[in-house]
């Protein structure tokens, strides 16, 4: 799957305060970042196994998508 590709389906992160995805809000990681569409997001981990052209955002998202989700992630790598 291609990073755009999960955020169709995903929706991106939201703040967990005002629910926009770009918010005013300072620093949304000190709010709880959480992805639009969990439940998609659950959904797909079913068959989920390779990320492809993927940016810093996409990462990010899978990052926050799973600890959402309550696992544990280890992430390695440059950040785009
Ligand atoms: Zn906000």
């Amino acid at each position: 799957m291609e990073g755009e590709d999960l955020m169709k389906l995903i929706g991106g992160i939201i703040c967990f305060k005002c629910k926009k995805s770009f918010c005013v809000c300072e620093k949304i990681e000190k709010y709880n970042p959480k992805i639009k569409n969990l439940e998609e997001f659950r959904r797909i981990t079913k068959y989920f196994k390779v990320m492809a052209n993927a940016n810093y955002y996409h990462k990010y998202s899978l990052v926050v998508a799973f600890q959402n989700i309550g696992k544990k992630i280890a992430y390695m790598g440059t950040a785009s």
